[in-house]
């Protein structure tokens, strides 16, 4: 999608700390970390919100991808998982960058 920085992002266009890559998505460093390590698991394919993903087994598809890569991730000492999301009638969870992503928060007591 032409205005998405993350598209932008999957597309070379602009410069990240990427860590790992494969079909689905890929997974670079937040530009503002709130924890020692903070990742964002990115699909490659553009949609805003869960509800949108074309193929339902994505997202576990990711997760499991994440779970299996801890140790290339630095997640071996454990992790949080947090999906921001934009509602219909406001925006509580601040979901800033609307391709969906999954942050991943570790490397030290959370
Ligand atoms: P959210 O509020 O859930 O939409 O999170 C968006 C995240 O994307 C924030 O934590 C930002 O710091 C991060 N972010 C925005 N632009 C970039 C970028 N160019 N490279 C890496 N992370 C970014």
């Amino acid at each position: 999608m032409e205005d998405c920085i993350f598209c932008k992002i999957i597309e070379g266009k602009i410069k990240s700390d990427i860590i790992f890559s494969d079909n689905d998505m890929i997974i670079f460093r937040d530009i503002h970390p709130q924890a020692k390590i903070h990742l964002l698991a990115v699909p490659k394919a553009h949609f805003p919100l869960i509800e949108e993903v074309a193929e339902d087994a994505l997202i576990g598809r990711m997760l499991k991808t994440i779970a299996s890569n801890k140790e290339l991730l630095g997640l071996k000492h454990g992790y949080r998982i947090v999906i921001n999301q934009k509602g219909e009638f406001g925006n509580d969870a601040g979901q800033e960058v609307m391709h969906l992503h999954i942050h991943i928060l570790a490397g030290q007591k959370l």
